[in-house]
């Protein structure tokens, strides 16, 4: 048997969910056994637990040996309270009453659709026979789409690195740096693109110098 807490209500000890000594019942619980709280019988303990939409609360548990049983149910009662009881998934008849679906449905159907997603490619949504490999990012990916997006990434990255790369001048493709100095240059935070070499420098400068000269003629 579980020692109590050391909590205390009114002289009763408190259990917390999952500690509850065995043989102890909630109203509740003993409703589900046809039985209730006899006439004068007092709660031996209390059972702390949340609920959902209620907040925590303290419930009596009683001791199902003092209980009184309740008035017989008809056929048809018996009948309705098996249906609640009834997973409408798998049939089971559960200890409780059944929302939807019983709790072994519920995580069966919790496990499938864990199991699902990792057979589920991230990109292209298709389902495969079984659990796919995860791509660079830590997605699940199918083989061809782990390979096409790694080519693309790639392309991509190595487009970028060349554009880095190159004169910032339209149409030159002179190289003002190496991937090496850029990368150097990025990790002393004073990287801040691309810029012209020397000749588009000139020409450009001498460009913006006529630019200027002719504002200054229309003056
Ligand atoms: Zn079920
Ligand atoms: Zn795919
Ligand atoms: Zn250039």
């Amino acid at each position: 048997m579980t020692e109590p807490s050391t909590v205390t209500v009114d002289s009763l000890p408190v259990y917390k969910a999952g500690e509850v000594p065995e043989h102890l019942r909630t109203a509740t619980q003993l409703k589900a056994d046809r039985l209730k709280p006899a006439e004068s019988q007092q709660p031996v303990a209390l059972l702390s637990m949340y609920r959902r939409g209620h907040g925590w609360g303290k419930f009596p548990l009683y001791d199902p040996a003092q209980a009184a049983p309740m008035r017989p149910i008809s056929a048809k009662q018996q009948q309705a309270m098996t249906a609640r009881r009834t997973c409408p998934e798998c049939r089971q008849i559960c200890a409780y009453v059944v929302y939807q679906r019983c709790e072994d449905c519920r995580q069966r159907a919790q496990q499938e659709a864990q199991h699902r997603q990792a057979r589920t490619c991230h990109r292209c949504r298709r389902e495969s026979g079984a659990r796919l490999p995860t791509d660079v990012h830590g997605w699940w990916a199918c083989e061809y789409c782990r390979i096409y997006y790694a080519t693309r990434e790639q392309a991509e990255s190595e487009r970028l690195a060349a554009f880095n790369r190159t004169c910032l001048a339209h149409d030159c493709t002179t190289q003002i740096a190496t991937d090496e100095e850029i990368a150097a240059a990025r990790g002393a935070g004073t990287w801040r693109g691309p810029w012209r070499c020397p000749p588009c420098t000139q020409r450009w400068q001498a460009a913006d110098g006529r630019q200027a000269d002719s504002d200054q003629d229309a003056a």
